[in-house]
């Protein structure tokens, strides 16, 4: 099908996407690790809090609603998890299309869950990492009643399940699965990219595909628009169709990455700048304007997520 367009149904082109990696300490040493590998040497870092905060009245102040989520590492081990939780979610809801979503690798203690506050307009990405599945319990337990937890306190939740090229983790990655739908959670079926390269998917055999063809039938939220047809394709349909290809169109790019020491860099683009310097850095975006991709592929769903037109 020829398309013109590219888009998530969900995606907002006038509001920033911002991925802020807290701290780069983790309680886990995943084989697959992309923030592993990119922080190399700087692994098991932590900027200090008084900077930390300067980074979150950057965000504060930004222009545009800003859609935040507090990576790294491993945020839930943050020091000041609490106080840091209150000030970005103080920080996005100053516009009314500010949202704040946290990762975890879901092994925090039930009664470390139980205890968190709620707030809105805040969501929970959970991954389970096979390589620690001794962490879980049977069947996932610990995460499962961790994501009921916080399911009824009424945080919106989501899984990414990392697909794992090595076969010996398929039944695995299978079991919770089905674990993840009878929970009737949003599970997104995470395809994993070369290490250090968001540009470039992994290779899987078609015996992969053949093997996790369960996540053909998943809803589609990625909107290609034609002259004559719109399709909604999900993740599986896209990276097995390799879909992904958007050289040379105007392309709305709206995502930013802090690194652990405040630093920012526009995904795609490799601008740079300091939020500990620079201190309206997101106040002085005022909008979000095209910019020719100069990629390949887009690999990665966040970014297939940003709305693009082919130039005509
Ligand atoms: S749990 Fe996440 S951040 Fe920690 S090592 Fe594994 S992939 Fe990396
Ligand atoms: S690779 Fe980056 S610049 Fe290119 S279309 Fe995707 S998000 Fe836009």
């Amino acid at each position: 099908m020829e398309y013109n367009r590219q888009y998530d149904k969900s995606h907002k082109i006038q509001r920033l996407y911002v991925h802020w990696d807290v701290s780069t300490q983790c309680n886990f040493n995943c084989s697959y690790c992309y923030s592993l590998a990119d922080y190399y040497s700087e692994w098991n870092r932590i900027d200090s809090w008084a900077r930390q905060k300067l980074v979150i009245r950057n965000i504060s102040k930004s222009h545009l609603p800003v859609f935040l989520g507090l990576l790294g590492g491993e945020p839930t081990i943050h020091p000041n998890y609490e106080e840091l939780v209150r000030l970005c979610h103080e920080a996005i809801s100053t516009q009314k299309d500010g949202r704040l979503y946290i990762t975890t690798n879901g092994s925090r203690p039930t009664n470390w869950f139980e205890r968190h506050r709620f707030y809105e307009n805040t969501y929970f990405l959970w991954s389970a990492h096979f390589e620690y599945e001794k962490y879980y319990g049977l069947n996932f337990e610990l995460m499962i009643n961790n994501i009921k937890i916080m399911k009824e306190k009424g945080f919106r939740n989501k899984v990414n399940v990392m697909l794992i090229p090595d076969k010996q983790q398929w039944p695995k990655i299978h079991k919770l699965v089905d674990e993840l739908e009878k929970l009737g959670v949003e599970i997104h079926p995470h395809f994993l990219y070369e290490k250090g390269n968001v540009h470039r998917l992994h290779e899987y055999s078609d015996e992969f595909y053949d093997e996790f063809a369960r996540f053909q039938n998943y809803p589609g939220q990625f909107i290609f628009e034609g002259p004559t047809d719109n399709h909604a394709y999900n993740d599986y349909d896209i990276f097995h169709n390799k879909h992904t290809c958007f050289t040379g169109w105007d392309c709305w790019n709206n995502n930013y990455e802090i690194n652990y020491k405040g630093k920012v860099t526009r995904f795609c683009f490799k601008e740079n700048s300091d939020l500990i310097t620079n201190f309206n850095f997101f106040k002085n975006i005022k909008e979000v304007l095209p910019l020719q991709c100069p990629h390949e592929t887009c690999n990665c769903d966040g970014l297939l997520k940003i709305y693009k037109e082919k130039i005509v």
